[in-house]
């Protein structure tokens, strides 16, 4: 099996070649965790993988970190077979877990000193302080990691990641427990990192923030991948928006006018539409409730949840869809 170019480098920063896992737990049914997923995440990018919780994201990351063994075919980390060439595969990845298990007597600096010492970093080759700095902690350097936040958490386990300068970091949940300042800290230096060629995997399970922050999104749903491509491209594809409005009055059912956008109320004041933004705009929506006398006091429009792009991406041939559009 090739992986390398002519040139040495690898075609693909990670590879997997009909993945598959089963748990064999002795006391219940085996569960399939990933099903024959064959994943191609090209260097240089910043690539989501996104999906409901128990879809199997994190499994595949710990098959890559070598945590858990895949039950057949294969995966490879910078070219390099993440079974039989593992040590030389673990050196070319850094792995921030969902889980943020931090031994709490220990400081930051400690800890990024002890990950140095796993890789056999020379002293004069470590950057201990330049890491710490990075992910905003010089000034808990020397704390202990008790103290520390949800968020400083999530960036210490980035740093500690990031010791042997690895070409790829993968991030399991980022945003899991860390609150909105902290977390733009932390995509602003995960940003800074890709552009400056590190590639980049996170898994989610909301499209907002693979939309903003990721280049290609792969969809996996109960361990089978059923999407993979550009993130324009698949949103282009998904053709989904959401619209929550709120009217000047209250009512105790949807207006029929609205059916057609399956329309839904949330509360007495408050609806919900869902609409393919290439062939409806806003202004239809507007117009089909000023025809009624309601007025609209406010609007959020927002992307569909993973429920409605599954149902899409599963059941809708061609444009269209489940957005039935008539008239
Ligand atoms: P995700 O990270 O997308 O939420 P996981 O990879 O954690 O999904 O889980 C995928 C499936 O595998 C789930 O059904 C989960 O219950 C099961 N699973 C995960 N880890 C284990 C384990 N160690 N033993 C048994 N089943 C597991
Ligand atoms: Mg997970």
């Amino acid at each position: 099996m090739t992986y390398f170019n002519i040139l040495g480098t690898p075609d693909y920063a990670i590879e997997t070649r009909s993945l598959s896992k089963v748990y064999y737990k002795h006391d219940s049914q085996p569960v399939e965790a990933l099903k024959a997923v064959d994943l191609q995440i090209p260097r240089g990018s910043f690539f989501a993988l996104l999906g409901p919780n128990g879809a199997g994201k994190s499994t595949l990351i710990n098959i890559l970190a070598g945590l858990v063994n895949n039950t057949s075919g294969s995966a490879a980390i910078w070219g390099h077979d993440a079974k039989t060439q593992m040590r030389v595969a673990r050196r070319s990845i850094g792995v921030v877990p969902q889980e943020l298990n931090i031994d709490p007597f220990f400081t930051p600096r400690e800890m990024l000193e002890t990950q140095a010492g796993l890789y056999g970093i020379p002293q004069h080759a470590r950057r201990t302080s330049e890491i710490l700095q990075a992910v905003g902690l010089s000034d808990k350097a020397d704390s202990y990691a008790r103290a520390l936040s949800g968020g400083m958490r999530r960036r210490l386990l980035v740093g500690k990641a990031m010791v042997h300068s690895p070409p790829i970091l993968v991030l399991d949940e980022p945003s899991a427990g860390v609150d909105v300042d902290l977390r733009r800290q932390l995509w602003d230096h995960v940003k800074q990192l890709n552009a400056e060629g590190t590639t980049i995997l996170l898994t989610t399970h909301y499209l907002e923030e693979a939309e903003s922050m990721c280049d290609t999104i792969a969809i996996i749903n109960s361990g089978r991948m059923i999407a993979c491509e550009p993130t324009m491209q698949l949103l282009t594809r998904l053709d989904a928006k959401e619209m929550l409005i709120t009217v000047d009055q209250e009512l105790d059912a949807c207006p029929e006018t609205l059916a057609i956008y399956r329309g839904e109320l949330l509360k007495p004041r408050q609806l919900r539409v869902a609409y393919p933004p290439s062939r409806v705009t806003g202004g239809e929506i507007f117009a089909a409730l000023a025809a009624i006398n309601l007025g609209v006091v406010d609007i959020v429009t927002r992307e569909p949840d993973l429920e409605h792009i599954f149902l899409n991406l599963t059941h809708a041939s061609g444009a269209g869809g489940e957005y039935e559009v008539t008239g």
